[in-house]
């Protein structure tokens, strides 16, 4: 037998580690030598436009498309000292992923851009006037205008949008984002844009990102006017851990499940005393090292700041993390990071998996996300502070966090959940399906200590450096870093809180948009409380802390720091009101809850027809998803393992046929029995799946002809997806007694262990 498997693992031996040169200049020297950033913009824009566009940047100064010229001038000029032919409008729709539409710089010469771009006032370069001068309506010049860099309108009818556009407006517009600094990849400079529908809705993460952001900026810095007189603006921090596999690019291409699904929808867990004994291992050459290193170097060009490391925690499993940066900038350099690796991996003979779940039985892969707010003035609102007012506010940031997250746990759940990483979700080793908050015991004892103290009690004014807080924790608050819950899906971490929950494969902007938003709004209630206790003659730090012991008491539900993943949390959690639900068209029901569009509504992020939108594209990828996943199942049951299972049986009915030809019956009889058994396991199984595969298609008919894209989405949930899950128990039965020489796909050991 002809057969795949044995060809792309034998391959798979022979392939060596590439040599990566170092480059020749420091990591400090080629970092954002892609990136058209503030060094750059200083060379190649005019001083008053220079100083506009860091106006734009720092100040969130509304873009004044008199520049744009200009700046696109500018840009133009240095993209081309780099070869750059292209360039494209970036944008992120819904579909996790980015997406692109190049367009050449070329343009026939009508004579215009260049004088157009003298009389704005750009830096034009002599040889395209002259160009554009004697070659007038002559030939092609390389024009690039700030009309082109603003807006564009891609042929966008083909991305998600839940009807928005249908219903609305035909149109969809990118628009440039100038907060986050165009890139060159290649020949084409990148220009990260919005993408929003000609009646201003969102089609896309970035634009609600950008509102919420700006909410939460709103929103803090008043906060902050409690605590200081000099905070301008707030910021959003975040930092993101990336897990991904590696798998051999011969042996996933060997796996239609792989190539098609991003996951393995069979297999068997590889027995670990198999991994140890296995032959090949530690005689392949290490080809990740090359890759990673690499990677590294792709990363900093274009500005990501990826430090280097990779631990491994499953067989084949990596993580990549960046130095923590601005929201936008990091969901950014996220996504962008994420279609590196694919195109890294592909040179060193390697696919990236940033499934979720790619291997069952196997830790699945996670993206944290570390999240944080500072202000202009360089404090890290998260974190403690060195005075008992710094460590008030400290406080104040912690507690309306947990308010925010208690009061919208549904919602952050369903900010993150997917049929992609469903699989993960609730699996031993990843987040439990309930969002909590682990503190650590020292901040639990002062949230205790806060909460059960009384107003006169809690304040000793001591003369000297004001008004100290009388809570023996406070002053000096060192919040220890090493107390940790791994498995706590929103832990504090010392300086921030780490959102565990987001999936490897997923865009960090969808839960970074509910979990801003969420902050936004309980910092807002928390003003207007204070504001309201202060009015009515409280003095200030009084008037903070009965809040503050409000809002402890209201979020202690929030509060978990035991194992989340017990039979007793479940039932604790339900008891607290907090949500326990697993399915993933159900949990996505959340965005539509009134507390939600109320929240998303009054922070100016989302209004209820966007949110309603995004749901009906929520409900259809997963409808899809598992669509797609039933469908490559179903075909690889009938068309692999059925076949190659009848092949075994066939030997084992000719060796027994063999058997009575040689010996008599009644000893053939006993020395065939396991052959039997075997046979007849092999023929329950074959015909067990048959069956499936049919109710598995029927179940995907009925669930089709429901209209509604919400209700057919649980239908996939409740009956296509646990047929799946039956077969693939056959299935992976029959992978352990079939002969191994007769079985096609490769194998978890095989996947896992080669690299
Ligand atoms: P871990 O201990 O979880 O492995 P690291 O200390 O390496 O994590 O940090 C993980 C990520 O968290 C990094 O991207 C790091 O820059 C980021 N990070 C650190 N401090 C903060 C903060 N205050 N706000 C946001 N992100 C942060
Ligand atoms: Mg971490």
């Amino acid at each position: 037998m002809n057969n795949l498997r044995f060809q792309v693992v034998a391959e798979a031996f022979k392939k060596h580690a590439l040599d990566v040169a170092a480059p020749s200049e420091r990591p400090s020297e080629y970092f954002s030598k892609y990136v058209f950033d503030r060094k750059k913009m200083h060379k190649y824009l005019p001083a008053s436009v220079y100083q506009q566009m860091i106006d734009v940047m720092d100040h969130g100064a509304s873009l004044d498309r008199s520049i744009a010229d200009a700046v696109a001038a500018g840009m133009k000029q240095w993209a081309q000292e780099l070869g750059v032919t292209h360039y494209t409008h970036w944008f992120q729709p819904l579909t996790e992923g980015t997406a692109e539409k190049h367009d050449a710089f070329v343009e026939w010469d009508d004579g215009k851009a260049a004088s157009e771009r003298e009389q704005n006032g750009a830096r034009s370069d002599s040889a395209e006037r002259e160009q554009a001068r004697t070659k007038f309506k002559g030939g092609m010049i390389e024009t690039f205008s700030g009309k082109l860099l603003v807006q564009q309108e891609p042929d966008a009818s083909s991305f998600p949008n839940g009807g928005i556009r249908n219903t609305f407006e035909a149109r969809g517009y990118s628009a440039w984002d100038p907060t986050s600094p165009v890139f060159v990849i290649d020949d084409t400079l990148c220009i990260p844009t919005i993408f929003i529908a000609y009646t201003g809705e969102a089609l896309d993460y970035k634009a609600p990102l950008l509102r919420s952001l700006h909410a939460v900026d709103r929103a803090a810095t008043a906060v902050c006017s409690l605590f200081y007189d000099d905070v301008t603006k707030v910021q959003v921090n975040l930092g993101w851990e990336q897990e991904y596999f590696l798998v051999d690019e011969g042996l996933y291409s060997a796996r239609p499940d792989l190539l098609m699904t991003g996951r393995t929808l069979m297999g068997h867990e590889s027995a670990k005393n198999q991994q140890m004994d296995d032959h090949y291992f530690g005689t392949i050459p290490d080809r990740v090292q090359p890759f990673t290193k690499a990677l590294e170097i792709r990363a900093l060009e274009p500005a990501i700041p990826v430090k280097p490391r990779h631990n491994e925690v499953a067989p084949n499993q990596f993580e990549l993390a960046p130095i923590y940066e601005e929201c936008n900038l990091a969901v950014d350099h996220n996504m962008l990071l994420m279609s590196l690796m694919k195109r890294v991996a592909r040179k060193h003979g390697f696919r990236v998996l940033l499934h979720e779940k790619p291997f069952d039985g196997i830790n699945g892969s996670g993206k944290h996300n570390n999240w944080s707010l500072s202000t202009d003035t360089g404090v890290l609102l998260h974190a403690p502070g060195k005075t008992p007012e710094e460590n008030l506010r400290f406080v104040t940031f912690i507690v309306e966090t947990l308010m925010a997250v208690y009061r919208h746990d549904g919602l952050l759940k369903a900010s993150i959940v997917s049929a992609t990483t469903a699989h993960r979700l609730g699996g031993n080793e990843a987040p439990p399906a309930i969002i909590s908050s682990f503190l650590g015991k020292q901040l639990t004892e002062l949230l205790d200590h806060i909460e059960h103290s009384q107003n006169d009690e809690l304040f000793n004014l001591k003369g000297k450096r004001g008004m100290q807080i009388d809570i023996p924790q406070i002053p000096d608050l060192i919040i220890d870093n090493t107390d940790r819950n791994r498995t706590s899906p929103f832990a504090f971490t010392g300086t921030r809180f780490e959102f565990r929950a987001p999936g490897s494969s997923a865009n960090c902007a969808s839960a970074m948009i509910a979990l801003n938003s969420a902050m936004a709004e309980a910092l807002a209630d928390f003003k207007r409380r204070v504001d309201a206790k202060i009015a009515a003659g409280d003095n200030r730090i009084s008037a903070i802390l009965d809040v503050l012991r409000d809002d402890i008491k209201t979020c202690k539900p929030i509060r978990f720091d035991g194992n989340g993943y017990s039979d007793e949390w479940v039932l604790e959690a339900a008891r607290r009101g907090l949500d326990v639900e697993k399915s993933c068209p159900r949990i996505i029901e959340h965005y539509l809850d009134p507390e939600s569009v109320q929240m998303f509504e009054s922070t100016k992020v989302m209004n209820r027809k966007e949110l309603a939108a995004r749901n009906e594209v929520k409900w259809e990828t997963y409808v899809k998803t598992v669509q797609i996943e039933a469908r490559v199942l179903g075909d690889l049951a009938m068309n692999h393992i059925i076949p190659v299972a009848t092949h075994y049986q066939s030997k084992l009915i000719k060796n027994v046929q063999g058997m009575n030809e040689v010996f008599t019956p009644d000893r053939a009889q006993r020395l065939s029995s396991r052959n039997m058994k075997l046979i007849e396991e092999v023929a329950e199984r074959t015909e067990t799946i048959e069956r499936l595969v049919e109710e598995l298609t029927d179940a995907r008919r009925v669930a089709n002809r429901i209209p509604s894209i919400h209700e057919r989405a649980i239908q996939y949930h409740d009956t296509v997806c646990p047929k799946m899950d039956a077969i693939r128990r056959e299935t992976d039965k029959l992978e352990l007694i079939v002969e191994d020489g007769l079985w096609t796909l490769p194998k978890y050991r095989e996947l896992l262990f080669i690299r």
